[in-house]
Parts: structure tokens; C-alpha cells; sequence
């Protein structure tokens, strides 16, 4: 601590550069300073810090197995970032002089890199934001910020006298309770499960915050009620969405999205208060929608469109510009190929003539490469174990081939399976729906040489903000990556098509993704990282996400 003094004070108003010397670590009695990197001006990315306690006294139970310690560390990053609101004056001079940062946090719980609870220590990476007053030091802010404002964040925040530790505990036993039922969901035969009392809407279509006001807590159908028992909170009761095909009906405004995107999210542990801390989905489920003007690189959509105008292969299709309905057959491929059980498809946002054809468009159109999703559906079950949900409000045809059919009304559900095939007889269906062929997945090869990382002399692989990940010049879009949660996973997305771009070997996609999810289950999510000692900002990204990347870059070629 005195040393740090003593070098600020020889530094100050020293040109910028002189902070360099402040590389290394420091004694504070409580814990360690790291100062890992130090930013070359006060306009460039902040200086990479860590703080590290001298012991861990906080209750083992809170970090006893993998996934306490994963809820543990998220509790400590929320503590942290309300540690930094409360006690860090911000701006302190030019540029980002002043900021204290952590990683930014959403609704779900993930690892990050952000947290390391050890039994011996807990430590926190953050970026500081070193004052500067021009281009010159400002020593004097900097002892503000490092020697009062961070201490006082690292007392309130990383240690047993700081942090409520009855929240803690309900943050941990919420998460485990919540990763025990998704562990559960295969041996129930269901897909998925929504508490009873469950909040779903959000706030607004901007943020993932509960709404508020006006409500309507999720309430199960009898027939669909399922009661588990918790670790931590006993016996709850809700809805269990069983195998196979299952059709959420209802009319416009009823709520038929907002059910199906919580069901999405909730592939992810949710913190206290979301509304969604007991709904969780198959671990591996997709959301797939229409994504027209995408890339798409070898991949295998014959089960759903043959025959393509100039008599284009689609067993082995390639585009830089793909139609809704393609795009959105790539999607299934492509998810089916990293491997999925359970597919979740929003009419709002699918290509209509992927989904279906009437009778009088079968009597019109003689050359229709495509056969609708609809004439898949049964067979993805049967065949290859992959089970659907799928919102309809305008297609009655999905009538035949549902298991079930959820109808929500007024943001209530209820089973109208049986309504449904009073329906179905009174009302045949004048299609005749001959069932697809479901080809099985694919396993393709992608060549490393067709990704360039190469800009000017630098090489570059890394996220840009939630839904851009940048490879040399191209910068690949993952809007759609509806499944996508924070800017961490982008970044460790990146990361992973870097270390495969730089290997410079073809390999199959889910041979590539398989091997990075191991090798971060083995030397953990700061073995992605570039810098000594900081990792940086990352999280944890599903397989699903990490194909759906490499599947979007547009210099994406397949081998044959
Ligand atoms: P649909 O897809 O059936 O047209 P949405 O899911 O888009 O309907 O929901 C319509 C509106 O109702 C949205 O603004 C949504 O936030 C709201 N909403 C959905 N579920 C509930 C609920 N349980 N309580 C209150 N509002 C809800
Ligand atoms: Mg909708």
C-alpha cells in the first residue's frame, strides 16, 4: 500500500504513460491488489485490476458443489456492481478516468470469468478507469479511487461483514434448485416445466426485468400439473410440457410468445426475483426462427426443401443470402447437427411457407421445393427423439400432428387437447399431410483457412457488444441468436473461432465445439484469455451458440 503511494506520488502529472509503472501487485492487509494492465491513455480500455482476499470466511455451504460456486460467484458480481454504484464517484477527469467496472450481469446466472471463489481466497477482475487530468496522471484521484473506493468495494462486497448473507444463501439455494429440476427433466419425460406462481412477461421488449404491474402469475392446468420435489424448497407444483409435439394456441395478445420465450430463456438459471427461477427448459433446446439474408455453408436441408430453381443440391446447400424459409431450415439442420432434444418455434417469427401449405396453394403450385415443417414434426420425434414446441394462432392444421395443445386465454392455460380433436373431426383438415422424411443430422467439416483473422497487422477474434463477434474484417451477426444472453459469451465465442481459425485444420463443427466445452470444463472459462493474470470479461456460452457463430460467418466454406 505504502509503495503504491509512493509511486503515485513520483508519477503525478507525469504524462499518462508513467502509470505503466504501477504494474504488479500490492499488499492492503485484507487482500491483494493486481494490477494486471495498465491502459495506454485515458480514452483506451480501462486497466485490468484484480483484488484478491487474504481468506475466504464465508459459509462453505455457499460454494460446496460446482453449482453453488457458480451461483456463489454471480451473487458476488451483483454485490460488486452495487458495491461500485454505491461508493465510486465515477468520473474522475478525461476519458474513463474514475470508472470502476465489473462485468456487466443479466437475468440468468452463468459462469463467468468475472468471480473466482477458492476455499483459500475470493477474488474479483475489474477494470479501472485510471484519472487522468488531460493526458497527464492525477495521483491524487488515483489514491481516491485505489486506495479509499476500492477497498471500501472490496469490504462491502467480498467479504462475510459486507455481503446479507441470508440473500446469499437464497441466491445459491435458488439456483440449485433450479439446475436439480432441468437435471430432472429427462427421467419425467418432459421437455419442460413452469412453476405454478411463475412471472413470465417482461417489462418491455428492451429489457428482461419482470413486469411489474398487472401480472398474471402463471397458474398450471390441472391435467399438465406436476409436482417435484426441491433440495432446498420441498415440493412445488406447475406445468410439465411432456415429449413430443406440443401446440400453444390461442388468440393474438393472450400471451402465447411470452410463454414460449421464457420457456427459450430458461435453458439458464434465473437470479431471485425474475419471475422465471423455477421454469426451466432442456438444457439444449433451440429457438429457431426465420432469418432471411443470412449465410449458410454446406449444410444438409433436404429433409425440408428439394429441388431448388437450377436444380441447386440441398443436401449440401450453400448461400449468402438465404430466403426465410431456407434460413429457417438451415436453423433446424444446423441445431440438429450440435444436437438438440427439443425445438421451439414461434409463428410470429417463422416463414409462413415453411410451415405449412394449404390445399388450394398444393393444387396451384406444382413446383414447390418445400415440405412444411408440419410434415416434419412427428417424424423429428419419432425418428430422432426431438420433440417440439411450437405457437400457433393462425395455422389450424397443427391440430393433427399435436400430442397437446396449451390454450391460453387471458394469460391463463388451460388443456384443450381434447377440444381440439372435437375440432378436428367436426372440421377434417383437407390437406393430407404425408408425413416427411428426416434425414439424419449432418456432420460437416469447415475449413479453419476460410476465416480470416487478419486486419492490417493485428489478428482479431472477439466480441463486440451482445451480438457481434469480430474475425479479422468480418463482423458476424448473431442477432438471431435468440438464446444468446450476455456480451461474455459473445466474447468467449470469439475467442473459441479464433483458437480454431488460428489451428488452421478443417474440422467438423461439432468436433470443434465439443473439444472447446471440454477444454473450459477442464481449465476452466480463463483459459480462453489473452492476458496474464486477467482473463477479461467472459461467460460461459451453450454449444448451440458457440455453433450458431461459426455457422453465421459469411467466409464460412464446408469441405466436401
Ligand atoms: P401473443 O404472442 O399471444 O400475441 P404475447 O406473448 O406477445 O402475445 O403477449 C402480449 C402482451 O401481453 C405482451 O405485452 C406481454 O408482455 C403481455 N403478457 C403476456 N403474458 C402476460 C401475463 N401473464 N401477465 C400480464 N401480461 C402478460
Ligand atoms: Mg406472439
Amino acid at each position: 500500500m505504502n509503495r503504491l503511494k509512493a509511486i503515485l506520488s513520483r508519477i503525478d502529472r507525469k504524462g499518462y504513460g508513467a502509470y505503466k509503472d504501477l504494474q504488479g501487485s500490492y499488499d492492503f492487509g485484507q487482500f491483494t491488489l493486481f494490477v494486471d494492465k495498465v491502459q495506454r491513455d485515458p480514452f483506451a480500455p480501462p486497466s485490468l485490476v484484480r483484488v484478491r482476499t487474504k481468506e475466504n470466511r464465508f459459509a462453505p455451504e455457499l460454494f460446496r458443489n460446482p453449482v453453488r460456486r457458480t451461483a456463489f460467484e454471480d451473487f458476488l458480481n451483483r454485490a460488486v456492481e452495487q458495491a461500485v454504484r454505491r461508493t465510486v464517484r465515477g468520473n474522475r477527469g478525461s476519458g474513463k478516468s474514475g470508472r470502476v467496472e465489473i462485468q456487466r450481469t443479466s437475468q440468468v446466472v452463468l459462469p463467468r470469468s468475472s468471480i473466482v471463489v477458492e476455499s483459500g481466497y475470493v477474488e474479483a477482475r475489474m477494470a479501472v478507469g485510471l484519472p487522468a487530468r488531460g493526458r497527464t496522471v492525477d495521483a491524487r484521484a488515483a489514491r481516491a479511487m485505489l486506495l479509499d473506493e476500492l477497498p471500501e468495494v472490496v469490504q462491502t462486497a467480498l467479504t462475510p461483514a459486507g455481503v446479507d448473507e441470508g440473500a446469499a444463501r437464497e441466491h445459491v439455494e435458488t439456483v440449485e434448485d433450479a439446475s436439480h429440476l432441468r437435471n430432472r427433466l429427462p427421467e419425467l419425460g418432459l421437455v419442460a416445466f413452469v412453476a405454478d406462481g411463475a412471472i413470465l412477461p417482461r417489462e418491455s421488449g428492451a429489457s428482461d426485468r419482470p413486469l411489474g404491474k398487472g401480472a398474471v402469475p402463471f397458474e398450471s392446468p390441472e391435467e399438465f400439473r406436476v409436482a417435484v420435489e426441491l433440495p432446498n424448497r420441498g415440493e412445488i407444483s406447475g406445468m410439465g410440457i411432456p415429449e413430443g409435439v406440443t401446440l400453444i394456441a390461442g388468440g393474438g395478445f393472450h400471451g402465447k410468445s411470452t410463454l414460449l420465450s421464457a420457456l427459450a430463456w430458461s435453458v439458464y438459471d434465473h437470479v431471485p426475483g425474475d419471475g422465471r427461477e423455477l421454469v426451466v427448459t432442456r438444457e439444449d433446446a433451440v429457438k429457431i426462427r426465420a432469418e432471411d439474408g443470412r449465410s449458410v455453408a454446406g449444410v444438409d436441408i433436404s429433409s425440408f426443401i428439394r429441388d431448388l430453381p437450377g436444380g441447386q443440391s440441398t443436401a449440401d446447400f450453400s448461400t449468402p443470402n438465404a430466403s426465410g424459409s431456407t434460413s429457417q431450415a438451415a436453423n433446424i439442420a444446423e441445431a440438429l447437427e450440435i444436437g438438440t432434444s427439443l425445438l421451439l418455434v414461434d409463428e410470429d417469427t417463422s416463414a409462413t411457407n415453411f410451415m405449412i401449405r394449404d390445399e388450394r396453394m398444393r393444387e396451384l403450385v406444382q413446383l414447390e421445393p418445400i415440405s412444411p415443417f408440419i410434415d416434419a414434426v412427428r417424424p423429428l420425434h419419432r425418428d430422432l427423439g426431438v420433440s417440439t414446441i411450437v405457437v400457433v394462432g393462425g395455422v389450424g392444421d397443427y391440430l393433427d400432428v399435436a400430442d397437446r395443445v396449451i390454450l391460453l386465454e387471458n394469460y391463463r392455460p388451460c388443456d384443450a387437447t381434447r377440444r381440439a380433436r372435437e375440432v378436428r373431426e367436426r372440421y377434417p383438415s383437407r390437406t393430407s399431410h404425408e408425413e416427411g422424411e428426416v434425414r439424419p443430422p449432418m456432420n460437416r467439416r469447415v475449413r479453419a483457412a476460410s476465416i480470416d483473422l487478419s486486419r492490417g497487422r493485428k489478428e482479431v477474434a472477439r466480441g463486440k457488444g451482445l451480438a457481434t463477434v469480430e474475425l479479422g474484417r468480418e463482423r458476424v451477426d448473431l442477432t438471431y441468436l435468440e438464446q444468446l444472453a450476455e456480451p461474455g459469451q459473445t466474447e468467449a465465442i470469439g475467442r473459441i473461432i479464433g483458437e480454431f481459425a488460428a489451428g488452421g485444420r478443417s474440422r467438423a463443427v461439432a468436433e470443434v465445439v465439443d473439444s472447446a466445452v471440454r477444454s473450459i470444463e477442464k481449465n476452466g472459462l480463463d483459459s480462453l484469455g489473452n492476458f496474464r493474470g486477467h482473463p477479461g470479461e467472459l461467460s460461459l456460452p451453450r454449444p448451440q451458440e458457440i455453433a450458431g457463430a461459426i455457422n453465421r460467418i459469411r467466409s464460412l466454406q464446408a469441405t466436401t
